[in-house]
């Protein structure tokens, strides 16, 4: 009998590749199950994928069929079952580096989610490179996984943790960012998309500045690789962090993009097994990168299905599907701004995913919960930016975020929802 194997082989959709179709909503739609279902006799509206994203049926059965036919831990056995998971595995990494175009597969390192990624960061970058009396500048914009690792950080090193400024249509000043670097500025850490307002902040010319002053730059995201395509070695950056489960992948995965160079010359992150190259109680040494940041048994099942999201992104028509959200994002900011007493928060130019609104003295947890009834589905609350919050003098903003798969009537029942919202506390 011949051992059971998961294909991790792109679907035949994924093979035509090269040929997409052009970009139709209501297929797409019917790939994503849990669109499929009501509440209270209503469809779901699902609206807060910037927390996280629904996946497709092919990430859900390779799940299934991972754990059922070929679960088995990578990178040590030498029987078949490891061997093809360990294959799958590293070419998962591969995927990914080419989804947003690494140079190389080795600079691509697993880890949790974009936390985890900045937290390694952090941890190894930021303790060999940051001291007593030196700076880190972040911007007010960030989410807190942007900023609490630097904090942390700052704080132990005896360094000091800067912030550039937003406008008040949301964009990062760039100005006053340059202004903040000083010869004692050893990163800088930004987000590509502001999950909070959307904002997309012009990657490139923060990279430029940066390294014209030698600086390197730390990008979180989280919130881009789902709106926007991503080639790292177009926006220069040093470390790009993102997650899975936030471009139709599992949770519990992500990764840390960063260039070979910098990660070479990185101490470990964790201590354990499958990190090393040789130990004595005397003396460890430890693996290249990326092995060297990825101790212990990583998530498996979790990177290679993040690897068939890839493929199942691949297998669409890419460009039509962010335009499609470019005009659902359109659609939804001129309905919603018609709704005497809603606010807009966030009006940059270049936005992406994410419409921030309140509705004067209504909290935003109540919109949510009434909007629940009419099973549409957004967040509400500071989104974990509670400095953009205190920028706009609001404890909290009710938050629509969109994904290909949204529609325009998605965004009429969110609108017909706030009116209802707006009739019952008049
Ligand atoms: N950064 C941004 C901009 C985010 O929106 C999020 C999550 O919402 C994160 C970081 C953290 O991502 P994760 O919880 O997947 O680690």
């Amino acid at each position: 009998m011949s051992l059971p194997t998961v294909s991790t082989e792109k679907s035949a959709a994924a093979i035509n590749e090269d040929r997409p179709t052009p970009f139709d909503v209501k297929s797409v739609r019917a790939d994503f199950p849990i669109l499929n279902q009501e509440a209270a006799g209503k469809s779901l509206v699902y609206l807060d994928n910037a927390a996280t994203t629904q996946k497709p049926q092919s990430v859900i059965d390779y799940l299934n069929r991972y754990y059922a036919l070929q679960n088995s831990n990578i990178h040590r056995g030498v029987y078949r079952l490891s061997e093809a998971a360990t294959e799958a595995y590293e070419g998962a990494r591969h995927k990914i580096q080419r989804f947003i175009n690494a140079a190389d597969h080795r600079e691509i390192v697993f880890t949790r989610g974009t936390t985890e990624s900045i937290n390694l960061v952090a941890e190894t970058f930021g303790k060999m490179r940051v001291g007593q009396g030196d700076e880190v500048v972040v911007t007010e914009l960030e989410h807190h996984s942007n900023i609490v690792p630097w904090y942390l950080l700052c704080r132990e090193q005896g360094a000091v943790l800067r912030h550039a400024p937003i406008d008040d249509r949301g964009d990062v000043d760039l100005d006053a960012l340059e202004g903040l670097i000083t010869d004692r500025t050893r990163l800088i850490a930004i987000a590509h998309v502001s999950n909070s307002l959307g904002t997309v902040v012009p990657i490139r010319n923060v990279v430029d500045i940066a390294h014209g002053k030698e600086v390197p730059v730390v990008i979180d995201g989280a919130q881009a690789l789902p709106h926007l395509p991503v080639d790292v070695q177009d926006l220069g950056c040093d470390f790009y962090a993102f997650s899975g489960h936030k471009v139709f992948g599992p949770t519990g995965i992500g990764a840390l993009y960063g260039r070979y160079d910098l990660l070479k010359e990185m101490p470990p992150y964790q201590g354990g097994g499958s990190m090393i190259q040789k130990v004595t109680f005397d003396e460890i040494t430890f693996a290249d990168p990326p092995t060297r940041f990825e101790a212990g048994t990583p998530d498996i099942a979790g990177a290679i299905g993040f690897g068939v999201a890839i493929d199942y992104l691949n297998a669409l028509d890419l460009e039509g599907a962010f335009n499609h959200e470019h005009d659902l994002l359109d659609y939804a900011a001129r309905t919603l701004d018609e709704i005497d007493g809603l606010r807009i928060i966030g009006t940059a130019e270049h936005k992406a995913g994410v419409l921030s609104f309140d509705l004067g003295d209504i909290h935003p947890h109540d919109i949510g919960t009434i909007l629940d009834q009419e099973s549409i589905a957004i967040r509400t609350g500071h989104h974990c930016a509670q400095p953009v919050m205190a920028h706009y003098d609001i404890p909290a903003t009710a938050r629509a975020s969109f994904a290909f798969y949204n529609t325009r009537e998605d965004i009429d029942r969110l609108a017909l929802g706030v009116r209802k919202v707006l009739d019952l506390f008049r």
